[in-house]
């Protein structure tokens, strides 16, 4: 049996099934990772710009950075990796889909539920965190007439309802990420499993006795504690996996 048709088997007989995605599931619509060559932005790595001190410092840059991604997300369109998925979440029962994405594309594909661990680039919330504010709003103009944009409830400074770097997760989402990793199988997909707690997710599930497997085009630190690693593009090797199923 191949490493692809093992997975397929072990997908098949699974009451419960959870997903962790991360950037390198959107590479295929055009969206650089963090860590890859592309990562870089006016020579600045998105780990200095997404984080709460540059924001603090500057949040006219950091919002100019978000308004770039969001016009290149504006052009993205999902790919087949996204599609698997999000076929996954509507109809598979006992499937949870986990993401670190903010691009919004795998809901643009139809996911359904999803949690989002780091929240979306297309969700405003007041910096100030004013009574009503404090609640995010949906915000797809591309690009934004002004920067920084501003609450519309307090007329203060908005920012992107994201996770930044060194920021806690949201505790709902990752309570919900938490439980579903207590699962039969556990996919890690296109993710470099670093950035905590989401990484975290993976050691979690292994102690619930779940069987792991990787798809990624490199190996990550997680490689050495995964039953497959499955090397190759998300897009090719979901599109495999659900060919087989
Ligand atoms: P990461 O940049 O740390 O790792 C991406 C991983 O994807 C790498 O291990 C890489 O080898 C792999 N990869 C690249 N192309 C692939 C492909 N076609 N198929 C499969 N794997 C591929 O990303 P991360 O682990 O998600 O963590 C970075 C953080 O940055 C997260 O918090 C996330 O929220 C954020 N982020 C989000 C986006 C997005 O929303 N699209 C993009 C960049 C970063």
């Amino acid at each position: 049996m191949s490493a692809l048709e093992l997975v397929a088997d072990r997908l098949r007989r699974a009451g419960r099934i959870t997903a962790l995605t991360g950037a390198g599931v959107s590479v295929a619509s055009g969206m650089p990772t963090f860590r890859g060559a592309d990562g870089l932005w006016r020579r600045q790595r998105a780990e200095t710009i997404a984080t709460p001190e540059a924001f603090a410092h500057d949040p006219k840059l950091v919002w100019e950075w978000y308004d770039w991604r969001r016009q290149t997300l504006r052009e993205a369109r999902p790919n087949p990796a996204h599609e698997v998925l999000a076929a996954w979440s509507r109809s598979t029962p006992g499937f949870t889909l986990v993401t670190q994405n903010v691009d919004g594309l795998l809901e643009r594909a139809g996911a359904d539920p999803i949690i989002r661990l780091h929240g979306s680039i297309w969700h405003l919330r007041c910096y100030q965190g004013c009574d009503v504010g404090r609640t995010e709003w949906r915000d797809e103009t591309v690009p934004l007439p002004r920067l920084p944009p501003t609450c519309p409830h307090c007329g203060g400074l908005a920012r992107p309802a994201v996770t930044w770097f060194g920021e806690p997760l949201d505790l709902v989402a990752l309570e919900a990420a938490a439980g579903a990793s207590a699962c039969d199988v556990f996919l890690a997909i296109g993710t470099s499993a670093q950035v905590f707690p989401a990484a975290g997710l993976l050691p979690h599930a292994r102690a619930h006795g779940a069987f792991i497997v990787e798809i990624n085009t490199d190996a990550t630190h997680a490689t050495g504690a995964v039953d497959v690693a499955l090397r190759g593009r998300a897009e090719d090797v979901l599109k495999q996996i659900a060919a087989l199923l």
